[in-house]
């Protein structure tokens, strides 16, 4: 047999992480890792914050799961906290960012097929090129990726590709079957690509105007990762639906899809359901995170750390206009975007340097730190970078 007991869908690299010291990873050979990819932009705490051990800990040993047959105090407390602290009215809670995304294109078709005076008809939902939305059937469907698609047709029907960011071809693909818009504010696997104002808000009045549901997907932006709650506060905007994950627990598989009251109307008994979801474990540690991140304190602490950081990366990279071309992103969400691939730096700032980043489309490199990195941590990653800059070969097909 040569196949993987692990199936071999990742090409995994030689770090084999097995403990987590705040904002550092320590593999099997006890190599420390300064780790600025933070699981893709989930742990957001760091690894070993007290808050959220304990409040899983004492969860645990208390009541792990019980079915959403029962009452839930703890969901009702978690779903509370959220429509506190969002345009949000209600929200259901899932396992993971494809099943946020899930729900919310349910929902949207829902708003449109499952209420009274509705319209049956509708159920196309209008994405943006490059976009990731997860990997389940109806999340590859939704994204234009040909890489993601193939092997696996025939694809989920009623999704509509524009480019993103461009409004003129967004409002193009309406159609009498449209039923909303699914967008990351700021693309994250995609090359943190952020989506300008006049795009956010055009997409809001589009919505307005042909009673469209206007879905974020802020899986990956979300949860105080750009400085706000969320993204779209920055944009002056509200969606009817978000997806929200990755960061919201901690490291604990957490999602959740959020929706206004009017975007859930046709979200009735028996519509949707999850064995999992919202289970009183997952709770905890979703709650545990709401406290430390959801106050204005911290969130202004990423803002600042964010700019600091920013300021710094487009001063290093004028030393380095061979490799680098530009800084984009918001808060502790950053891509630098370099003159080629950026595999192939990604891969010797990890091997040779100990620095962990996440790859990402458009040549660009992810910096996803924990969003509690200090002076310390800002000066190690920059030692790392400057080094890791200055001993890199440009590869030959570059
Ligand atoms: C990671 C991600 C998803 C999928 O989340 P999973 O938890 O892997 O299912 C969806 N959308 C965006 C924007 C993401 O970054």
């Amino acid at each position: 047999m040569s196949i993987t007991p692990l199936m071999p869908v990742y090409p995994r690299c030689g770090v084999r992480p097995v403990r987590g010291e705040h904002c550092h990873l320590i593999d099997e050979n006890g190599t420390r890792y300064l780790d600025f990819a933070s699981g893709i932009a989930v742990n957001l705490l760091g690894h070993s914050h007290e808050g959220l051990i304990r409040a899983i800990q004492d969860q645990a040993a208390t009541l792990m799961h019980v079915s959403n047959l029962y009452g839930s105090p703890q969901g009702e407390a978690l779903a509370q906290s959220l429509v506190d602290v969002t345009f949000g009215d209600t929200v259901f809670f899932t396992n993971s960012g494809a099943e946020a995304v899930e729900c919310a294109i349910k929902t949207a078709r829902a708003y449109h097929q499952n209420a009274e005076g509705g319209d049956a008809s509708r159920f196309e939902i209008i994405t943006f090129h490059n976009a990731f939305h997860g990997r389940t059937m109806a999340t590859i469907s939704a994204s234009n990726q040909a890489k993601m698609h193939h092997g696996f047709a025939p694809l989920l029907d009623g999704f509509k590709y524009a480019p993103f960011d461009d409004l003129e071809a967004a409002k193009a693909l309406i159609g009498p079957h449209t039923a909303g818009f699914l967008v990351e504010p700021i693309q994250g696997e995609g090359g943190i690509r952020p989506a300008s104002d006049e795009f956010m808000k055009g997409l809001r009045a589009l919505a307005d105007e042909h009673d469209l549901m206007l879905v974020l997907d802020e899986v990956q932006c979300g949860v105080a990762r750009t400085g706000t709650f969320y993204a779209y506060e920055q944009y002056g905007i509200e969606p009817d639906i978000l997806a929200t994950a990755k960061g919201i627990g901690g490291g604990f598989p957490l999602g959740a899809c959020i929706a206004t009251e009017k975007a859930a109307r046709g979200m009735t008994f028996g519509t949707h359901g999850s064995t999992y979801g919202g289970n009183p474990l997952a709770m905890a540690a979703g709650m545990a995170v709401m406290k430390a991140v959801a106050n204005p304190e911290f969130l202004a602490a990423v803002r600042e750390k964010g700019e600091r950081l920013r300021t710094r990366l487009e001063q290093f990279i004028g030393n380095y206009p061979d490799l680098f071309e530009l800084v984009r992103g918001k808060g502790l969400m950053l891509g630098l975007k370099m003159k080629f691939e950026s595999r192939p730096f990604y891969v010797h700032l990890r091997d040779n340097h100990q620095l962990l980043t996440v790859a990402a489309g458009d040549n660009t490199i992810r910096i996803l730190p924990p969003l509690v990195i200090g002076d310390a941590e800002i000066e190690e990653f920059f030692d790392k970078l400057s080094a890791g800059a200055a001993s890199f070969a440009i590869p030959e097909a570059a």
